[in-house]
């Protein structure tokens, strides 16, 4: 079986960017991490940006498209986003922004199938992706105010699933954030909470999957190791891996 290699190079606020190899497929997802830490990362492992096959963007926040230009630049592959993305990447070469629709599959490279599934966050369209190669499933959900039955059942099936762990309640609520922001983060079009993670990786280990990363930790209202936590404490008992990505990182990571 052909391996799943991961690093998360930038999860949370400050920047998102996800680079995934499935299949031996180089792809990234998001681009809100500036070119010379993604270009740097992924040389200290051997990789090069300009082989990335194809780039995939969840929606059009700053966190994760701030640095498209210059990643463009130094890639050659396709952006494939929803059409509420286009704009913050207009300025890239229009050959190479594919619009998805928003709940579609598609062969994008031979044998790579990836879908794109509806996720409410923002009142901006915003989706996650599964990635199916040879056999090996890959998924992610970031940005979701509010976990359904919808998502699981795109989710279901992953060998590895990517997935928000964005604040503790309480810490949000007695943190700095204003009232009105309070309120939109713990709303259903917010982020999601470390319980509302832990409960779905504990139904998704249910159905079978076995490794996680959990993503989107607020700097602010949550601790990497309160996120942690969290879900080790739901999943109590349970043969799961859990991976925390920080904010900044160059793990890289085999499945
Ligand atoms: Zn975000
Ligand atoms: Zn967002």
């Amino acid at each position: 079986m052909s391996s799943i290699n991961i690093i998360p190079i930038g999860s949370g606020s400050t920047g998102n960017c996800i680079y995934l190899e499935i299949g031996a497929y180089p792809l990234l997802i998001d681009m809100g991490i500036g070119y010379r830490r993604v270009r740097d990362v992924l040389q200290k492992h051997g990789r090069d940006l300009s082989d990335v096959k194809a780039i995939f963007l969840t929606h059009g926040h700053y966190d994760h498209v701030k640095a498209a230009p210059a990643i463009a630049n130094h890639s050659a592959c396709n952006i494939y986003c929803d059409e509420s993305a286009m704009y913050p990447i207009r300025k890239i070469d229009e050959n190479r922004r594919i619009v998805h629709k928003i709940n579609e599959t598609a062969e994008i490279l031979p044998g790579l199938i990836v879908s794109s599934f509806s996720v409410p966050h923002d009142y901006v369209r915003t989706c996650g992706y599964t990635f199916t190669c040879q056999g090996r499933k890959v998924s992610l959900v970031t940005d979701c105010g509010q976990m359904s039955e919808d998502i699981i059942s795109n989710l279901i099936g992953s060998d590895v699933v990517i997935i928000e762990c964005n604040h503790d309640v309480e810490m949000l609520k007695k943190g700095p954030y204003p009232y009105l922001l309070q309120k939109r983060i713990l709303s259903k079009f917010g982020h999601l909470s470390n319980d509302d993670c832990a409960d779905t990786v504990l139904r998704l280990y249910q159905e079978g999957t076995k490794h996680f990363l959990l993503a989107h930790v607020s700097l602010i209202n949550n601790t990497f190791e309160i996120a942690y936590q969290t879900v080790k404490d739901r999943t109590e008992g349970c043969d799961l891996d859990l991976y925390v990505c920080k904010d900044e990182g160059d793990d890289l990571l085999t499945y």
